[in-house]
């Protein structure tokens, strides 16, 4: 192998060339020496090549800094002899930064023509998965049935006559730098460079067939109606023998009869008997994975609310798990006996009977403030 040219030689600027000075010098070694020019001319394919490996370096800061400090022995293994790894795919996707849009399908077509066929992605499986409050507070691994493509046993591919296998159709674009090649992925086997060779009757025509799977999948605890979970390479298989694509698990939450959640915290709302309310007494509340006594304190408001620390819903991306608020309504029965009255008439008449509100018992607006909280 012969001796690595200074990449500044290559170009033919100083080593104080702005960017733009280099980019114009490799411009013009690019035209001069592009193989659609010099067909079957291996030393223009050579030189070429050495402009392009030459530009990749010296057109990015990291790299000719490290360049400047280090020569050759500072760009890795693969700059100590060769092009440094660059295939023609790599130049010409160059190109598109280089030349700007003049070559119809900018930077987009030569991206897609990058590192030669490429394997097909199959397209994403949707899923809806309706979990109970429970579920989502604790988090739960589900087994779901899905119907997808797959690859069907015994099917085989041979390379695409088309584009001989490339995954790339070249064309010539007649642009103000004079006929230039372009290249695309190839329409018919959609840049795979492969087709059909066998398949059993019941595949289709990318080779594919339906069938039923059992995937697990771990839903973390604390997801969201609405949130979208996706499981990688679990989706439909891609056509010829490509890469499958996603299984996007759609989450729907069951409403709770009796938990109304609000991001990370629920609420509930607890109906205690008017005696209790004025005496003390325990009640029971629904919690997300049962049932919690809760001690209602002698003389305890309507309105009321109590915070039960810890018993909302764990943050999904954060530390902390949310409460449960539990708010207390005091009863008021719609119908009462003789007996009732009588007892009730009694009490009204008593000065400890009226109404007397102090800063401890919250205001209307407070109240409101913490069922939105
Ligand atoms: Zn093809």
């Amino acid at each position: 192998m012969s001796e690595k040219r200074d990449f500044y030689d290559v170009l033919g600027v100083s080593k104080s060339a702005t960017a733009a000075e280099i980019k114009k010098a490799y411009r013009k070694l690019a035209l001069k020496y592009h193989p659609d020019k010099n067909e079957g001319d291996p030393a223009a394919e050579e030189k070429f090549k050495e402009a392009a490996e030459a530009y990749e370096v010296l057109s990015s800061e990291e790299k000719k800094a490290r360049y400047d400090q280090f020569g050759h022995a500072g760009m890795g293994g693969a700059a100590g002899g060769g092009h440094g790894g660059m295939n023609m795919d790599d130049i010409f996707s160059q190109f598109g930064d280089i030349f700007g849009g003049a070559f119809g399908g900018g930077g987009g077509s030569f991206g897609g023509a990058r590192g030669g066929s490429r394997r097909v992605r199959g397209s994403n499986l949707r899923v809806k998965m309706k979990l109970t409050l429970q579920e989502v507070t604790e988090g739960v691994n589900k087994k779901i049935k899905v119907n997808k493509l797959v690859n069907a046993d015994g099917v085989t591919f041979k390379d695409c006559t088309t584009c001989n296998g490339s995954g790339r159709v070249t064309r010539v674009a007649q642009t103000f730098l004079g006929a230039m090649q372009t290249q695309s992925a190839c329409n018919v086997c959609q840049g795979a460079g492969k087709k059909i060779d066998k398949k059993p009757t019941d595949a289709d025509q990318n080779g594919l067939v339906r069938k039923e799977e059992v995937i697990e999948v771990d839903i973390p605890a604390g997801v969201m109606e609405g949130m979208q979970l996706s499981v990688t390479g679990r989706g439909n298989a891609g056509p010829f023998d490509g890469v499958a694509g996603d299984l996007i698990v759609v989450i729907e939450e069951l409403p709770h009869e009796s938990l109304r959640r609000d991001g990370e915290n629920l609420h509930y709302e607890a109906y205690v008997n008017f005696v209790d309310a004025v005496l003390g007494s325990s009640i029971e509340v629904a919690t997300v994975n049962g049932k919690a006594k809760i001690k209602i304190e002698p003389g305890t408001q309507s309105g009321k609310t109590l915070r039960l620390k810890g018993k909302g819903i764990p943050a999904l991306q954060a530390y902390g798990t949310g409460d449960l608020f539990v708010h207390i309504n005091v009863w008021t029965p719609k119908k009462v006996s003789k007996e009732e009255k009588a007892i009730l008439e009694k009490l009204r008449e008593s000065d400890n009977f009226d109404p007397k509100p102090d800063h401890h018992d919250k205001g209307f607006f407070q109240k409101m403030k913490d069922m939105f909280h």
